[in-house]
């Protein structure tokens, strides 16, 4: 199903599911016990635009932790529970709003039945899925792609949950090949009924996990598949959320962000426009400021390439013209540009 079409479940206070709103999601990055540190990593990533985020559970202390986690955050929080169904209860029991867990993994049915009893009572939406290092053992040596691996795990996980009438699902089909795991969310669309979390898994240090995961995410996203992203770097969680969602506006799917344009500058550029742009793109980005802007590098071309701007700015020699819609409307010295700029800018918001 696309994802106007999902079916909608309720995480806490949001709605995943069933609209187009695609929700940004990361994961805790410290140890879930240490507190202070998780809670001021998911206040900061809910400051930058994140609608929920991911711990993991290794054991006791971590399950006991979302109690008082989940007093000093806004956000819904979501627990990464592998083969353990007691800290699963312990989760739901000390408030998550959500889990990721897959009851194949766990081996003892009536533990299953009670995770489920549970979560159906405290309204906990449950994520299953496979990545492909972790497909199910009956299918991975079978003579079938890896997307089909991936789909037919997932399915295995749904079956269960569906057994015990739990329908407030989520599913996840994460391969850290762009092609696979394209093909496998396509199959997933079509099979199940439930949201889809889509992403690239493993996919590298932030240069590398942008482009993979951007070529791997933006043909879904712009098919209409995907309720909610996240963008796996190995780096810190902040930058998940400000890559997810830079990648969301670009696919036309967040709209209070900038759209920025700056040229890559040539032979032509007789100013210094990096410093520049690099200082107007954190203005704009740092205050949500929904224009578009251009930063160029010469006034040859730079108005007429600028044109869709509603604001921009082009280098001379030693000087600078800002202009409107491609008009030019006034010149600045270099010095006086990034004031003058951003003067323009707060008159149009
Ligand atoms: S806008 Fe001017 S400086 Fe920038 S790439 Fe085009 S021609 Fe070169």
């Amino acid at each position: 199903m696309k994802r106007t079409e999902t079916r909608q479940a309720k995480i806490g206070r949001i709605t995943i599911g069933g609209q187009n709103k695609v929700l940004i999601q990361s994961m805790c990055k410290h140890k879930t016990s240490h507190i202070e540190e998780v809670v001021k990593e998911i206040n900061e990533c809910a400051k930058l635009g994140a609608d929920m985020m991911r711990v993991s559970i290794l054991d006791e202390e971590d399950a006991q932790a979302i109690k008082e986690i989940k007093k000093q955050i806004k956000i819904p929080l979501i627990a990464d529970i592998h083969f353990n169904g007691d800290f699963a209860i312990q989760a739901i029991k000390n408030g998550v709003d959500k889990i990721r867990l897959n009851p194949g993994n766990i081996s003892d049915e009536a533990k299953i039945k009670e995770i489920v009893e549970l979560a159906k009572k405290k309204h906990v939406v449950i994520r299953v899925g496979a990545n492909s290092g972790s497909v199910s053992q009956e299918f991975a040596d079978a003579d079938i792609p890896l997307a089909h691996k991936l789909l037919l795990s997932a399915k295995k996980q749904v079956q269960i949950l569906e057994k015990y009438d739990f329908h407030d699902i989520v599913i996840s089909l994460k391969a850290s090949n762009i092609r696979e795991t394209i093909n496998a969310y396509e199959l997933a669309s079509e099979l199940f009924p439930y949201p889809l979390h889509i992403g690239i898994t493993e996919a590298g240090p932030y240069d590398l996990s942008v482009i993979r995961s951007t070529a791997g995410l933006a043909p879904l996203l712009l098919e209409g598949i995907g309720d909610t992203i996240r963008i796996s770097i190995t780096g810190d969680a902040q930058s998940e959320v400000v890559a997810a969602k830079r990648l969301l506006h670009d696919c036309g799917l967040y709209e209070n962000y900038p759209t920025f344009i700056s040229c890559p500058t040539c032979g032509r550029t007789q100013v210094d426009v990096k410093p520049l742009g690099a200082k107007v793109f954190k203005y704009l980005e740092d205050n949500s400021i929904k224009l578009t802007v251009a930063v160029m590098g010469c006034i040859v071309n730079g108005p007429g390439e600028g044109k869709s701007a509603d604001i921009g700015i082009a280098g001379g020699k030693g000087q600078y013209v800002i202009f409107k819609k491609g008009e030019v409307i006034k010149k600045v010295s270099e010095d006086e540009a990034y004031d003058a700029l951003i003067k323009e800018i707060d008159s149009l918001r």
